[in-house]
């Protein structure tokens, strides 16, 4: 079976590069029929905060992205780690060093001075130097002292690192507390994990972990090292390209689907399409095909591809989610569907849809300076004209057409006025459309408030 996980460090709001990652091993799960588990990294204590843990469980419910079994957290395994290194420290895989810290120093300025890469240099593996009294020792699991470390990476490909570039890593501190990449490791295998899905920021960490799971002579799960997203500069992605909280695109009017679609495609591919369901993705999302490149965020491209999964939308969800999250109740509009339907032609969020249609569900609360300029008493006087003439007719483009041709005049000179009659603007949705939604009775209601501004 297959197990995926998403193991984040709450160190603050759920980052859009996160989502993808857990997005990815999401799909591979419920693909495989497998399971998805959520493992929170909270061993750093002075980092790692309530509220962070809790922002990502919201934006999991946001997107509505289920995990498999109970939340794990790593702060309360620190006995299980404790545990995994003592049975280390009693094969002899791993070993107490009682190097201060002074002396560490010291090892790290020569060897730069050699021009070296500062590690380790062994000097209590083995039992090579007796314990010293008073100083708590660190443990070091061993690292191959020649050859390589070799895996091979689902998205990356043939992956080495040459034994030289490990040393004889710290797994518990002089406090006993485990390090980063034991917990990961530990809790990796006991979790069942068999395909790791992560950033390729943790590519550097995979070999030491990989040293951990030999020396339990466990297997070490796929690995599956996500490139990057950069911003359109190939820079790191920042605030100043686009939201990074997750949960900031609920605010901004964004449906889940759609920036879980976006996501998927940002760094996977299948063929040129562009538009999935969940239900798609689940179908044709494999690890495989995610891109060995970084990917560049797009804002344009996800505002329209949350364009298209509003315009796919029913009008149940989307009048549920303007009222929840926009404050619009169209439960007692009449023509709401009429109106979500010319609203949904522009608006590519759902704060420019509520924004659009609370054009209609509100009158005008004042006009504008710069409207107001544009509207005399005989261009309102054309507008009350019109709507005598329009009272009683259902086809309003028929009504609009034979009016302008019966006064001989042009579409403006009816246009302005009366759209700042209905809306409080100049332009705006097409005025036969508006006036089938409103309704000649409120579109009149509208224009008297308007002439008694003018008067
Ligand atoms: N906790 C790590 C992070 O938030 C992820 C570890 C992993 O996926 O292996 O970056």
């Amino acid at each position: 079976m297959i197990v995926t996980r998403f193991a984040p460090s709450p160190t603050g709001f759920l980052h859009i590069g996160g989502l993808r990652t857990a997005l990815f091993s999401y799909l591979w799960a419920r693909k495989n029929n497998g399971r998805f588990l959520l493992r929170i990294e909270d061993t750093d204590l002075a980092r790692n905060s309530e509220e962070a843990t809790k922002a990502i469980l919201e934006a999991f419910e946001w997107v509505q992205m289920e995990h498999d079994g109970t939340i794990e957290y790593q702060s309360k395994r620190f006995g299980i780690y404790e545990e995994y290194i003592q049975k280390l420290l009693d094969s002899g895989a791993a070993y107490y060093c009682y190097m201060t810290k002074e002396e560490l120093d010291a090892l790290r300025e020569e060897q730069q001075k050699r021009g070296e890469r500062p590690r380790y240099d062994g000097r209590y593996r083995d039992g090579a130097l007796p314990p010293r009294e008073g100083v708590s020792p660190v443990v070091r699991i061993k690292a191959p002292l020649s050859g390589s470390i070799a895996f091979e990476d689902g998205i990356k490909g043939a992956v080495e690192f040459g034994a030289d570039q490990l040393d004889d890593f710290i797994i518990a501190r002089s406090d006993k507390t485990p390090t980063y990449n034991f917990v990961v490791a530990i809790d990796d295998h006991l979790m069942g994990v068999t395909d790791a899905i992560r950033g390729d920021d943790h590519l550097s960490n995979t070999p030491k972990q990989i040293v951990i799971y030999r020396s339990f002579g466990w297997e070490a799960p796929k690995f599956y090292h996500v490139p990057m997203i950069l911003n359109g500069e190939g820079k790191k992605l920042s605030k100043r390209d686009g939201a990074t909280n997750v949960m900031e695109y609920k605010a901004l009017g964004y449906l889940p689907e759609a920036l879980l679609n976006f996501l998927a495609r940002l760094g996977w591919s299948y063929g040129d399409r562009e538009i999935f369901s969940r239900e798609e993705l689940i179908e044709l999302f494999d690890p495989k095909d995610i891109n060995k490149s970084a990917s560049a965020y797009n804002a344009s491209k996800l505002a329209w591809i949350n364009h298209e999964h509003i315009k796919a939308q029913t009008d149940e969800r989307l009048i549920a989610l303007l009222k929840q999250d926009f404050d619009l109740d169209l439960g007692g509009f009449g023509a709401s569907s009429k109106l979500l339907a010319l609203c949904k032609e522009k608006a590519q969020t759902l704060e420019a849809l509520a924004r659009e249609a609370r054009k209609f569900v509100s009158r005008p609360t004042g006009y504008g300076e710069k409207e107001l300029a544009l509207v005399t008493q005989e261009a309102a006087a054309i507008a009350a004209k019109f709507l005598e003439f329009a009272e009683g007719k259902t086809d309003m483009r028929g009504a609009i057409e034979a009016f302008l041709k019966a006064e001989n005049i042009k579409m403006p000179q009816l246009a302005k006025p009366l759209r700042i009659a209905l809306f409080g603007e100049a332009a705006g949705a097409s005025l036969d459309a508006s006036l089938d939604i409103l309704g000649v009775f409120e579109a009149k209601i509208r224009l008297e408030a308007l002439e008694k501004r003018l008067k």
